[in-house]
């Protein structure tokens, strides 16, 4: 590797690290961490009331607690999101199915099925609308079901349980992700928005260019900078009652999070409610804040290590899949 390989290397690390921070659709952008921060400390406040005024440095020590400074699980955290960044993406992105590539596919076979005439003329802007709510469902499907089948099923649950080894709940906890199971994430939500947005644009059309379906989209940006950083933290932000129904506050993820048993498999969206209500599996959080564990031990390894997030999931799946093999009588042998 020459001089100049190594310098074109470190600028294209640079760049990449630049846009985490500074990129509108990045999950980890320098503002929407900040309105996080803002929305977090709002509720502290009017949570506190106005008798008891609260100082900033305070606000800033309760929302960043000096813990994570020295936190395994929070530079772990980190880790991984870096290796997400720089290695697992480069060498997995191949295998992801795009929600346009997959958007073009659906609109062939709904061309082929339908026609190309759509059912309905609306003005741009409805139009627009109509998509928008149509990927973010597609969106929260996906999701719904790439987090069933990995807490339902034992090979996938080792892959997404390094999400849930996380002890200590922070923003970056969101990419503490296998490579395996962002690969499976992408490979089931990438369909689901690609065949909502096909969906929408065969029933509903406008005048002018077509909408794509799988760039920014408002409303998952609304929930980014408003509530969904807050999910991994340990600012309890209940939404109870019917709202509780539809949205997934901060606290229905924390108790997603919980070591109790009373709160496993509960809680699978991303911020909409509605397919855990549908599903029976939504567990609506007390107004008054739980304490709470988090964590999926015990281990025989450190999770938080690189071989217990990388390597070890592999080996755990593999013996899943080999007591699902084995016969009865080994199973439930002593
Ligand atoms: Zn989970
Ligand atoms: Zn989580």
């Amino acid at each position: 590797m020459t001089l100049s390989d190594i310098q074109t290397t470190a600028s294209r690390m640079v760049a990449q690290l630049t846009s985490i921070v500074t990129s509108p659709e990045s999950n980890f952008s320098a503002l929407s961490l900040l309105s996080a921060f803002c929305v977090a400390a709002a509720f502290l406040c009017i949570r506190r009331g106005r008798k008891r005024p609260i100082r900033l440095a305070a606000l800033v020590r309760a929302l960043v607690p000096k813990r994570w400074l020295s936190s395994p699980s929070v530079r772990a955290d980190i880790g991984l999101l870096l290796f997400n960044t720089f290695i697992g993406g480069a060498l997995l992105g191949w295998a992801i199915l795009s929600a346009d590539a997959v958007n073009a596919a659906a609109d062939r076979m709904l061309d082929a099925v339908s026609g190309k005439a759509p059912l309905l003329e609306v003005p741009r802007g409805v139009f627009v609308a109509i998509v928008t709510v149509a990927v973010y469902l597609g969106y929260e499907l996906g999701y719904y079901i790439d987090h069933w089948l990995k807490h339902r099923i034992p090979f996938l649950w080792q892959f997404h349980r390094v999400h849930h080894s996380a002890e200590e709940l922070t923003p970056f906890t969101n990419a503490r992700m296998h490579p395996v199971g962002a690969v499976i994430f992408a490979n089931i939500t990438g369909p689901c928005v690609g065949l909502f947005g096909s969906l929408a644009s065969h029933v509903f059309a406008a005048p002018g260019a077509p909408v794509p379906v799988g760039g920014i989209n408002a409303i998952m940006i609304a929930a980014l900078f408003l509530i969904l950083h807050l999910h991994h933290s340990h600012v309890w932000i209940p939404f109870t009652g019917t709202l509780g129904k539809l949205v997934l506050s901060p606290a229905h993820h924390q108790l997603h999070h919980s070591t109790d048993p009373r709160h496993f498999n509960r809680n699978l969206g991303a911020t909409l409610a509605v397919f855990d209500w549908l599903a029976g599996t939504l567990l609506v959080p007390d107004r008054k804040r739980e304490r709470l564990r988090f964590g999926a031990g015990p281990y025989g390894y450190d999770p938080h290590s690189v071989t217990g997030m990388l390597v070890m999931p592999f080996v755990e799946a593999a013996a899943e899949l080999k007591s699902a093999g084995a016969p009865v009588e080994t199973l439930t042998a002593p």
